[in-house]
């Protein structure tokens, strides 16, 4: 299927597969588009300001200790190699943890985890599918809106051995309910954007994207209890893509404006509104909280210890300093 109409210049600009740059390091993914839309202050203090937190959730950092293993997995069909680069990923991320009891709690699960999924689908998988790539990069150009490339990262593309018929293979780890994660995953804006991205990669032969589920209730340390579930390949319409690129390029357009209206000197809170219902999302308070209310200066002054300034060049806002932005008066 083809994208709304673009330009010949665009349509070059779609790139297949290659190898992923770190995880996290795209900006216009999935997870960028989804941050503004729970809630543009956060948005703004991230991307914009460049504020992050230094410790990471550990779900997340286990979360990527396991995608990490499953692309060895597929790249080597040995266990050990597998295990060790999970358990490796937990080691070399242990200061991003908010305690040492955290990182050891995770350590000790990757090897049960990944033994399970071995054996339910790990061995089939090598059997079944040709691997096409792993942790693999796809970058679209958004339709309308010049300058914004989305990217998706595929954890896996495969190829069924006997009919041809390639998919994306998703990784979630799940430890609070297998069937709220697969169905939650099911709705989401990131089937689509896959979808898309496989169709314009692969034509026809692209026929969905699975769920790879891995759940292990974090009160049970009973690796009996651990499941492995996939789900049916998923394929959206043309009709349903084409609605997500419209989505993504009116998004985009909205952020460019805001951006070039921030450079004028527009106080960013008339531009990023707060969501408060995203305030307690997952049972957490925000790790923003506590700066939320500040002017963007005092901020900047006022981190508390969780959070840090990215030492990157990578924010939104081209040719702005942090002294040049307009705080509005006395707001510090
Ligand atoms: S505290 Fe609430 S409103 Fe403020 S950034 Fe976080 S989610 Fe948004």
């Amino acid at each position: 299927m083809k994208p709304f109409s673009q330009s010949d210049q665009q349509k070059e600009e779609v790139e297949a597969p290659k190898k992923a740059p770190p995880r996290g390091a795209s900006l216009a993914g999935v997870h960028y588009a989804s941050l503004y839309d729970a809630c543009q202050r956060k948005f703004h203090m991230k991307y914009n300001l460049g504020i992050e937190e230094k410790w990471v959730d550990k779900a997340l950092i286990f979360g990527s200790a396991i995608h990490e293993a499953k692309a060895v997995w597929y790249e080597t069909g040995s266990e050990e190699k597998a295990d060790n680069r999970g358990i490796q990923e937990i080691e070399d991320r242990v200061d991003e943890f908010y305690s040492h009891e955290e990182a050891n709690f995770c350590h000790e699960r990757v090897r049960p985890l990944m033994k399970a999924w071995y054996q339910s689908y790990g061995y089939r998988d090598l059997e079944k599918y040709k691997i096409l790539g792993v942790e693999q990069e796809v970058r679209l150009p958004v339709p309308f809106t010049p300058g914004y490339v989305h990217t998706q990262r595929h954890d896996a593309i495969m190829e069924d051995r006997e009919s041809g018929a390639v998919y994306t293979f998703d990784t979630k780890t799940a430890s609070s309910s297998l069937d709220f994660t697969l169905n939650s995953v099911r709705l989401s804006d990131q089937v689509t954007s896959y979808n898309w991205g496989g169709m314009e990669v692969f034509g026809k032969r692209y026929k969905g994207f699975i769920i790879d589920v891995q759940y292990w209730s974090t009160r049970s340390s009973n690796p009996h209890t651990i499941k492995c579930q996939r789900s049916e390949p998923i394929l959206k319409t043309e009709h349903e893509i084409k609605m997500f690129q419209a989505n993504i390029g009116g998004l985009f357009n909205e952020i460019q404006a805001k951006e070039r209206a921030l450079a004028l000197g527009t106080p960013s809170p008339f531009l990023y509104r707060k969501n408060t219902f995203y305030c307690m999302s997952f049972f957490r308070k925000c790790a923003y909280a506590d700066v939320c209310p500040l002017a963007d200066r005092a901020i900047l002054k006022r981190l508390p210890d969780h959070l840090t300034v990215r030492e990157t060049d990578d924010r939104r806002f081209d040719g702005l300093t942090y002294d040049n932005i307009y705080f509005g008066e006395g707001a510090i």
